[in-house]
């Protein structure tokens, strides 16, 4: 057998797009956030993390111009070493002050910093426990860590706590979970998590990716429940509602002081670059003079879900901006995709393993710039595809 067998045998993708109903990899011409077009097709986006549109917004543009004019494209380095601006540490204490925690340390993508904070706090002999859908990086997380991951049901504190239940008290226990949900759009019930957390003695870190900019006034799941003292660590990305990319996480200064020095993904890796940076710094002070665009989103949210279930359509739990149109087959769920962004509306196909066999789904997520003229026709469109593939009355 050869290395490369694996990828000559691996037909699905090819399989799918000889069919044309490929819908991944799909290169935009142009976009402007709610809008964008494939070529000359024009397409309402319903996919996109940029909850907040901040991604085009003038004054989120000019800060990452004006910093690649003053510092450059790229910092060179990590960190540690020659790479810290002063960019870098003021965004770490304007998002420490903003999640309400001691200190932040800020990563160059999200999926680095579950990577390098679970791995560098889990060790050997001590568990991490996390929700079944829990996000990929968390789960890469854990298996980079040298302790033992636990999994417990989608949002059962009865399975947290029998997971909690059977571990060994006098070891230290991680709990980790989407505060938010990627692809189901429900939120994490934290308040129930401390307790058992507290119960437990375990500590508790919130990925929050999906959470900040959209819940709690902008600042996250701890925010939405008042639990923020009670909850350890809060991680957020800058690639959703910050409209960059990057991550952070923030926490007790103790804490991230060691995670600076232990967290390899941070360490050994070239620091966020000065127009990233510049552009998270513009976004979050959007986000606090311009409240009115978190309450847009959430407004939003509220009628689309509420759309939908009036059309028929089964959304699962979804308590967010992030909607998912459960359909169950995969190839009911790729002809359907077909047929919504053929008419201009461009959703997420999630197919197993990223959903459980037989849930197949298109996500749908909305962002506060949408007009209320671009959802009536989402809406007018999804109606209409709807009915034609029978998934609604
Ligand atoms: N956590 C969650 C819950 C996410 O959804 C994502 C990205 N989709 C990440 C972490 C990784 O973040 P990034 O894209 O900034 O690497």
């Amino acid at each position: 057998m050869d290395l490369f067998d694996k990828c000559t045998s691996f037909t699905r993708a090819r399989d799918a797009q000889a069919t044309g109903i490929y819908p991944l990899f799909i290169p935009l011409s142009q976009s402007e956030g709610s809008e964008a077009y494939v070529g000359d097709h024009r397409i309402i986006m319903c996919g996109a993390n940029n909850y907040l549109g901040l991604t085009t917004h003038p004054r989120v543009r000019q800060a990452a111009i004006d910093a690649i004019r003053e510092f450059g494209t790229g910092c060179s380095g990590s960190r540690l070493q020659n790479g810290t601006l002063e960019i870098h540490r003021e965004l770490e204490r304007r998002l420490a002050e903003y999640v309400g925690k001691e200190r932040a340390l800020v990563f160059s993508t999200g999926f680095q910093v579950n990577l390098g904070v679970i791995s560098a706090l889990v060790s050997k002999g001590e568990y991490v426990v996390t929700d079944k859908e829990d996000h990929a990086s968390i789960v890469d997380g854990c298996m980079l860590a040298r302790g033992t991951m636990k999994r417990f049901r989608h949002n059962s504190m009865e399975d947290l706590e029998r997971v909690l239940a059977s571990l060994p008290l006098q070891v230290g226990k991680l709990v980790v979970v989407d505060g938010v949900f990627s692809v189901g759009g429900e939120i994490a019930p934290l308040p129930e998590i401390v307790s058992l957390c507290k119960k437990y003695s375990a500590r508790f870190l919130v990925d929050d990716a999906h959470a900040i900019g959209v819940l709690g006034g902008g600042r996250g799941t701890s925010a939405h429940f008042g639990v923020t003292d009670d909850v350890d660590l809060i991680m957020g990305t800058f690639s959703k509602s910050f409209a960059s990319q990057g991550g952070f996480i923030a926490g007790d200064e103790s804490v991230i002081h060691y995670l600076a020095h232990h967290a390899r993904a941070f360490m050994f890796s070239a620091a966020l670059t000065p127009p990233n940076v510049a552009a998270v710094l513009a976004a979050l002070d959007i986000m606090i003079e311009e409240p009115e665009i978190i309450v847009r989103l959430n407004e939003i949210g509220v009628r689309m879900r509420q759309s939908y279930r009036d059309l028929g359509f089964e959304i699962g739990d979804s308590q967010t901006p992030i909607i998912p149109i459960i359909i169950g087959d995969d190839l009911r769920t790729l002809l359907v995709w077909k047929r919504l962004y053929d008419e201009g509306v461009y959703t997420n196909v999630f197919l197993p393993p990223g959903v459980p066999p037989n849930q197949s789904l298109l996500r749908t997520s909305y962002m506060a710039t949408h007009t209320d003229e671009q959802l009536d026709e989402v809406l007018e469109i999804m109606e209409r595809v709807g009915k034609e593939a029978h998934l609604i009355p």
